[in-house]
């Protein structure tokens, strides 16, 4: 028999979780596959994590992985990957913004054939227009720089297959946007459209400025053309300034009589050249911390307890 995981990283949802080991027991008792829910418990402090371990005593389905800190989404996500068994694993949020009445369609396109079949949103509610107005903007910069297609509007809600799993897991780079690197692994991928709800209970963990830097961190981890693009205007502003330098030369000769002094134009220029060349070096150097950040090689995250291996020791 068949075995799905559910991957559900959570921090803070003690209001949604109930309902969420609720709605996922009752798609899967409706089901002929073996399951495990595995919640990775991100650092919660609101008790959230506590009641999932005591509820694993009822559920025998139900695995729960805490993270020793708050480590982040992509990390809590990497954890429970890590650790899951199923023969195909499903990740989704826990706020029930992805309907776990969504998981069969999402089986039924891997049993035919796909080993990655993505959550696309076909709406999405309860959202500001100001982060759908990012997103938007944001598939559309990733998808030209990253190289990965990466399809539009698909969050972390996703069933990935086993070898698909086992590719990820030797993928360790500490910068990791994970719907990039689902991507990236190739094999054969599919699409499964779903409408997202609004949040269950409870506010977001990703106000505009998270979600601004989990942009800038994958758009950094999947392309160098940033840097590309820093090379190029310099070689565009070295340009400018050979026509102007040949231009003034010519006045100094013919024109002499018409040559200003100019201060006010230089100091301008000076002090466009100048901020444009700390932009550079800043771009440059979130390249070059990177370098840094890898080359320490710690682990993404550390495990402070795992119900699966206490039930073993026990
Ligand atoms: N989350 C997490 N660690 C964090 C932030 C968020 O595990 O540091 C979880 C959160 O509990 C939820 C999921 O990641 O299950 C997505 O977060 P959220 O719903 O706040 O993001 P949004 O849907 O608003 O983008
Ligand atoms: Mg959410």
């Amino acid at each position: 028999m068949k075995t799905i995981s559910v991957v559900v990283p959570f921090l803070d949802e003690k209001e949604s979780l109930p309902e969420l080991v609720a709605r996922v027991a009752a798609v899967f008792a409706a089901r002929p596959e073996d399951w495990e829910l595995l919640l990775v418990d991100d650092g919660s402090t609101d008790g959230s994590a506590e009641w999932a371990v005591a509820r694993t005593r009822e559920e025998p389905h139900l695995r729960v992985v805490r993270l020793s800190r708050n480590f982040g989404h992509q990390y809590a996500i990497t954890a429970g990957l890590d650790r899951a068994v199923g023969d195909a694993v499903v990740v989704m949020d826990a706020d029930l913004q992805d309907p776990p009445e969504v998981i069969p369609e999402l089986i039924a396109a891997w049993e035919g054939g796909a080993d990655v079949v993505y959550a696309v949103r076909r709406s999405r509610r309860g959202e500001t227009w100001m982060k759908k107005f990012l997103a938007a903007g944001f598939y559309r910069v990733f998808h030209r720089l990253a190289k990965v297609e990466v399809p539009m509007d698909a969050g972390d809600f996703r069933l990935v297959s086993r070898r698909v799993v086992d590719s990820l897991k030797k993928m360790r780079e500490l910068h990791r946007f994970m719907r990039g690197l689902t991507c990236w692994v190739g094999y054969k991928q599919a699409a499964v459209e779903y409408d997202r709800a609004a949040r269950f209970a409870g506010e977001t963990k990703y106000p505009v400025w998270k979600s601004a830097k989990l942009a800038f961190d994958a758009i950094t981890s999947f392309s160098a053309s940033p840097l590309r693009w820093i090379a190029l205007f310099g070689v565009g502003v070295c340009a400018v300034a050979g026509v102007w330098t040949l231009y003034v030369i010519w006045t100094a000769i013919f024109r002499p009589e018409t040559l200003e002094k100019g201060w006010a134009s230089i100091i301008a220029v000076v002090v466009f050249l100048g901020g444009a060349q700390l932009v550079s070096i800043g771009l440059l150097g979130q390249y070059v911390s990177r370098i840094y950040e890898e080359g320490k090689g710690r682990p993404l995250y550390l495990v402070a307890e795992d119900t699966a291996e206490t039930e073993d020791r026990g």
